[in-house]
């Protein structure tokens, strides 16, 4: 399985580059360079690429140089080192390309209850649900929020989690929705050792005493244009579900926000059938999310699409529904990725790792493809696929020292 094709960089750069340090003698190293020649598509487990007792050689930005620990260029041996003793695996930063991250208010309570036996509908019916959530954001300051987010933000990067993708939406307003997005900013600015990616979601659901037809209007009218004007986000994400926005309106909107030059992304087939995979796939969006009940026209269709089939399996757990078809996505030759969902009604988890382990049980994903998922994968889904997701020369400097000397120890345990 051992592959050993290295990419490398000229000695000149090296030299006059300032910082360059290495980490040698990894158990293995991962570069997923199989995984990122096939574009994420009809993987096995040997495009995990790893190379045994490995090294990793790299400055503040970029990776310089990735190999055998044996075969490390004669122009990198004097270099500051760290000895990995070939106990832990190295493999690229993990990306979760999917998490609503900001918003305030706590559901504990609800969530107790829901397992004790009250109906979501009961909890709706009382203001609770995704209604509390929205009440607690709209009255909380930017900084409540930032305070917030930012210690979310540090559990997934103890996760291993390098890259957050964050969504607002639990706004449902204009001055809400550009708040949620300006904490996301902020993380950025807090937290440069991680790469923040956000997402519009203004259409989340509709918002309490606004016909349908008004808010979508301040979606495209006044919020998107202003997200584009402060460059806010990018990509624009719609909830396309029975009881929420249609395919006609999610079209509408999406079109929208791809004529100011912002990606898209669909919630898609979540809770019924709405052909909104099929929808898309012709947007050419750069992932269909959740998928629950997709249909084999929307298999086909992803799977002749560079779209991202985002598996969230966390939510099924959590919600007790059956999991999205995985295996037939997969099969069909579509590019799949796993991510958390993290969210305060459907999925409280910031913890990729325990989504691997749902994806290999439940999913029955094999080890590249749970790879794939949390790097390259998702890193297409965001549009970082050339410079994140893989571990080769000319790519950032963004990967992880896992604790373990093997990837699939990773997701062998649970919720670790
Ligand atoms: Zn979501």
């Amino acid at each position: 399985m051992k592959k050993t094709t290295t990419r490398k960089t000229s000695p000149k750069r090296a030299a006059s580059s300032s910082g360059i340090q290495a980490f040698v003698h990894a158990s293995f190293v991962y570069t997923g360079e199989g995984i990122v020649e096939k574009e994420g598509r009809m993987l096995v487990p040997s495009d995990l690429s790893e190379i045994e007792d490995g090294a990793v050689v790299f400055d503040a930005r970029k990776i310089l140089w990735v190999g055998p620990t044996a075969e490390l260029p004669k122009e990198f041996r004097s270099m500051k080192k760290t000895d990995l003793k070939n106990k832990s695996a190295v493999m690229p930063g993990l990306i979760d390309a999917h998490t609503h991250l900001v918003f305030a208010g706590s559901r504990a309570h609800e969530f107790a209850r829901r397992c004790a036996g009250t109906t979501y509908k009961e909890i709706a019916d009382e203001g609770g649900g995704i209604l509390n959530t929205v009440k607690a954001t709209r009255e909380a300051s930017v900084e409540a929020l930032f305070e917030v987010a930012l210690k979310r933000a540090l559990i997934a990067y103890r996760h291993g989690v390098r890259t957050l993708e964050c969504k607002s939406g639990y706004g449902l307003d204009h001055k809400t929705e550009l708040k949620c997005l300006q904490v996301v900013k902020d993380l950025q600015e807090a937290l440069p050792q991680m790469t923040f990616v956000s997402t519009y979601l203004g259409a989340h659901a509709i918002p309490v005493g606004v016909k349908k037809p008004q808010y979508i209007d301040e979606i495209i009218h006044k919020t998107l244009p202003e997200v584009k004007k402060k460059n806010l986000a990018t990509f624009c994400d719609v909830f396309i579900d029975e009881g929420y926005f249609t395919y006609a309106e999610g079209e509408r909107i999406l079109r929208a926000a791809k004529k100011l030059g912002l990606g898209v992304k669909i919630h898609a087939d979540e809770l019924t059938e709405t052909d909104s995979a099929r929808l898309a796939a012709k947007l050419e969006a750069s992932s269909a999310d959740h998928l629950l009940k997709i249909s084999d026209k929307g298999i086909q269709a992803l799977a002749k699409s560079n779209t991202v089939a985002m598996m969230l399996p966390g939510t099924a757990f959590y919600l007790k529904a059956n999991y999205a078809p995985a295996r037939k996505l997969l099969d069909a030759g579509a590019r799949v990725g796993i991510a958390t969902d993290f969210n305060p009604g459907s999925c409280y988890s910031l913890n990729l790792p325990l989504m691997m382990n749902l994806s290999a049980l439940y999913l029955s994903m094999n080890s590249a493809e749970i790879f794939a998922g949390v790097t390259y994968s998702a890193a297409a889904s965001l549009g970082l696929q050339d410079r994140k997701g893989a571990l080769l020369a000319g790519f950032d400097s963004d990967f992880v020292v896992l604790p373990y000397d093997r990837f699939e120890e990773m997701y062998y345990r649970m919720g670790w």
